[in-house]
């Protein structure tokens, strides 16, 4: 017998749950784009997203996934034959840099492999020996989704400064807005890359980028930037239709105005420790299920835990049997593993991702964790018992 039916949880690192408020948001008629409520509603977006990113600067929006978002962000500050470094901790920094090559712009990687930061004395050194500052920008990703690694964006921009380095800082903070701590402006970074649908809960389509004047200067130095992706219309548009640099992301835009004000109701610090507790206890049952057994969370340090996502891995091919069993017994979809080894490879199946990103509250979190403890007492997984009772325990004292 399934015990399934129910409301479902998509426990995946994105698209993460969408609130019923943005889903009521959307359910509309198609709304006149040249005058009218539109019109302001959208301008209404940009302080409420600044507030997100905190940040005073710039933001444009486009309609893309985070894939065009990070197009958009190499678009407006790299040309063909500049170099960038490219610092990796998973699989979704080397998707960066391989759309940066794509683009023309040699891309070094340092690679921080799969279970460690990004260790910014390394990023000191290698800066300190390009004298000729033939590196023009540094992309790290703040957040890698397929590890769950953490990285400190402000000890990227410290190495950077003390290498005396004019290099743009651009983070990828997809998966980590809205989730894990960010301080654009104070952390030092140039270029903040995101989209709509991890953690601020609004469907896949929307990507931003937030750029600071050192951007913008940077922008204005280019030769020629790709009309779609150039970033200065949308962020200051003349006329409405210079947001979208065509017809606006109509029903996108009236989700988005609720995420926002969902986020803004809680407030963005309550967000954030929301997360770090839901997070805490996630980690709780799987260090008590790792006891006896084998699962294991990817990152060893919880300073260096991402609270949007977390990596973990049981001996293959159980942690697809387990996401199975939790997906057609419990509701409850896990992530896959990615990045951590070849799909074709037997290994691929010893991985599994819980997202716990967005719109996730903890009897969600205490459901999604009693079905993975209900799936390794049903598939006869080893692990120690008490998973839940670490989590519930963790979640008691807030
Ligand atoms: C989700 C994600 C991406 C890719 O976003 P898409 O919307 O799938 O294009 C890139 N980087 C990080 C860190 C992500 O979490």
């Amino acid at each position: 017998m399934s015990l399934a039916s129910g409301h479902p949880y998509l426990a995946i690192p994105g698209p993460s749950v969408v609130p019923d408020e943005v889903l009521r948001a959307m359910h509309r008629g198609a709304p006149n784009i040249y005058e009218g409520e539109l019109i302001e509603m959208t301008a209404s977006l940009l302080p409420d997203l600044r507030r997100v990113a905190r940040t005073s600067h710039h933001v444009a929006i486009y309609i893309a996934n985070g894939h065009g978002a990070w197009e958009a962000a190499l678009a407006n500050t790299l040309a063909p034959g500049d170099a960038v470094m490219v610092l990796t901790t998973g699989r979704f920094g080397h998707g960066w840099a391989e759309m940066a090559a794509s683009l023309g712009v040699v891309a070094e990687i340092i690679d921080f492999g799969k279970k460690s930061p990004i260790d910014p004395a390394r990023v000191e050194d290698v800066l300190r020996a390009d004298t000729d500052h033939r590196i023009k920008a540094v992309l790290a990703t703040h957040v890698d989704t397929s590890t769950g690694i953490l990285s400190d964006m402000k000890a990227v921009r410290a190495a950077i400064d003390a290498a005396g380095h004019p290099a743009l800082l651009m983070a990828d903070c997809i998966a980590s807005l809205g989730c894990d701590r960010l301080e654009m402006d104070d952390w030092g970074i140039d270029v903040t890359v995101t989209a709509s649908q991890k953690g601020l809960m609004t469907p896949p389509g929307l990507g931003f980028v937030f750029f600071n004047d050192r951007a913008a200067a940077v922008r204005a130095n280019q030769e020629r930037v790709s009309p779609y992706w150039d970033w200065t219309r949308r962020a200051t548009p003349e006329i409405f239709y210079q947001y979208f640099c065509g017809t606006a992301p109509t029903h996108h835009l009236y989700g988005l105005r609720a995420a926002l004000d969902l986020i803004h109701a809680e407030g963005i610090e309550s967000v954030w420790a929301r997360h770090d507790t839901l997070s805490r206890a996630i980690w709780a049952a799987a260090d008590v299920w790792g006891r006896a057994g084998a699962l294991s969370l990817n990152v060893a340090d919880p300073v260096h835990r991402s609270r949007a996502v977390s990596s973990l891995s049981l001996p293959a091919p159980r942690a697809t049997e387990l996401r199975r069993w939790v997906e057609a017994n419990a509701g409850v979809t896990l992530g896959i593993g990615l990045g951590m080894a070849e799909c074709t490879d037997p290994a691929w199946h010893g991985y599994f991702r819980i997202g716990h990103m967005g719109h996730v509250n903890a009897h969600m979190v205490l459901g999604m964790l009693g079905a993975i403890e209900a799936g390794l007492v049903a598939l006869d997984i080893p692990h120690e018992a008490g998973g839940v009772s670490a989590a519930a325990r963790v979640i008691s004292v807030g």
